[in-house]
């Protein structure tokens, strides 16, 4: 069933994006898309293939979320399926007839990604300038540049910022753009079609090449080898790589030729934006979005999620809809509400482990895992300890035994003593109170 509502807003995201692309883009990438059902909890659109699917994710969330359903965590609610030869839509509204004729390599590159788009801070502001230097001087600085982080702190973004410079700032120089899963794809594709040497030259022929997820080659020990090459016959031309990855080479499950190769340029971590960072983020996004969003409300989302950016902007698009739909000013109250109903529409059915909890323990007060489950009687260690102890036991359907056994096999009336002792002085110490608050969110928004 097609609802009117969701025709519409799909209409105006159309008419919306077809004035802010040129028109091949528009034929090519928006115009195959039909919308064949929807209502306010989802969409169903039919794709041609699943590059138009990324493209306009990659694209165009952003705006999606302005005009179409959203789910719990603030992600356009959008089912795709690929159009097979007979599915006839229900609801083109418009370009039928229209094919889509994915280039194979084109250079796919997010067009929000660019440097001026991407706020420094502390964490950040390193990576970042080795970044603009590759891109400034290809080949001729860092080689390869590896970035190195966790989850949703913006190295994707980065990377295709280095590609939009350097297609902007040396026209003539190849660049292409992919992710390791496609990098593989492509070498499956081409051994199947026999033209393995063809898609050799093709990679080696490069003057850049922007590889993101590395990770993603680890346990994939016939491919490694094909990227080790690609690798080395580029790096000895000084044709620049960089790299992305969730952790540094030496922990990456790789060969030591290829961790060797990793490590031969500049090795740059990419860390968690400081409060001030964060909220900067929040300004920025949202004054793009058309939302004005108070300091103290960016103060507050800031506080509550911290880990990673992708999070923020899907707290940002929850208020912009809802700004969007209702004519209430934001307030804290109304930011807490719409918030925790995204914290809780997240929450159900997850089984959350000892290692969550001490992770963000850690991170939070500032203290090693290790310490955590050490013996050490130092104030904040302990502290940090009794806090992971009371979140185990309140979050986790366990035996308490098994439970206290993760935390270096202490016992199970360790692990209610800490409970108890929590318990107590949350009650009377506001700073623990939110402290522990913002871990536990942290945990279930993970
Ligand atoms: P990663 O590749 O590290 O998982 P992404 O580059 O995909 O993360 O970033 C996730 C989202 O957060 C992107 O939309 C990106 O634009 C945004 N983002 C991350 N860091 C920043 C930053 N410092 N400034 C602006 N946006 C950021
Ligand atoms: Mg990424």
């Amino acid at each position: 069933m097609l609802d009117c509502e969701v025709k519409n807003g799909w209409i105006q995201f159309l008419e919306f994006i077809e004035n802010r692309c040129t028109s091949a883009e528009f034929e090519n990438w928006i115009a195959p898309i039909r919308l064949i059902e929807g209502n306010h909890e989802q969409i169903i659109l039919e794709v041609p293939n699943v590059f138009v699917q990324e493209y306009l994710l990659d694209n165009f969330k952003e705006v999606l979320c302005n005009f179409l359903p959203l789910l719990g965590s603030g992600e356009p609610a959008i089912r795709f399926q690929i159009a097979t030869a007979k599915s006839t839509p229900v609801a083109a509204p418009i370009a039928e007839e229209i094919e889509v004729i994915a280039p194979t390599f084109e250079l796919k590159l997010n067009r929000q990604y660019v440097f001026d788009n991407f706020i420094e801070g502390p964490s950040n502001q390193f990576v970042k300038s080795a970044a603009v230097g590759v891109a400034n001087r290809p080949g001729k600085s860092y080689n390869p540049l590896f970035i190195h982080g966790g989850v949703g702190l913006g190295k994707t973004h980065l990377l295709h910022s280095i590609g939009h410079y350097v297609g902007e700032h040396h026209k003539k120089l190849r660049i292409q753009a992919i992710t390791t899963e496609a990098f593989i794809n492509d070498i499956v594709d081409h051994l199947r079609n026999k033209s393995i040497d063809k898609m050799k030259r093709f990679y080696r022929n490069l003057d850049v090449l922007l590889v993101d997820d590395i990770q993603f080659l680890q346990n994939r020990l016939n491919f490694e080898e094909e990227f080790c090459n690609t690798f080395e016959a580029l790096l000895n031309q000084n044709k620049q790589i960089v790299i992305t990855s969730d952790k540094p080479p030496a922990q990456l499950k790789l060969s030591e030729r290829m961790v060797a190769r990793l490590e031969w340029g500049l090795v740059a971590h990419m860390g968690v934006p400081d409060l001030e960072t964060r909220v900067a983020i929040i300004k920025h996004k949202s004054e793009r979005r058309g939302l004005d969003i108070p300091n103290q409300i960016a103060f507050f989302i800031a506080e509550h999620i911290y880990n990673n950016v992708r999070q923020i902007e899907g707290a940002i698009n929850r208020l912009c809809a809802h700004s969007r739909l209702m004519s209430t000013n934001l307030n804290e109250d109304v930011v807490e509400k719409i918030l925790s109903e995204m914290f809780q529409s997240n929450a159900p059915n997850k089984k959350i482990s000892v290692e969550e909890i001490l992770k963000s323990v850690a991170a939070v007060f500032e203290v090693r895992i290790s310490e955590i489950k050490g013996e050490s009687r130092h104030k904040e260690i302990a502290l940090a300890r009794q806090v992971a102890m009371y979140l185990a036991k309140e979050m986790i359907d366990d035996s308490l035994m098994k439970i206290a056994s993760s935390f270096g096999g202490k016992t199970h009336s360790t692990l209610l003593h800490a409970w108890k002792k929590i318990t107590d002085q949350i009650q009377m110490n506001e700073m623990l109170r939110r402290q522990v608050q913002m871990v536990r969110r942290n945990i279930e928004t993970v």
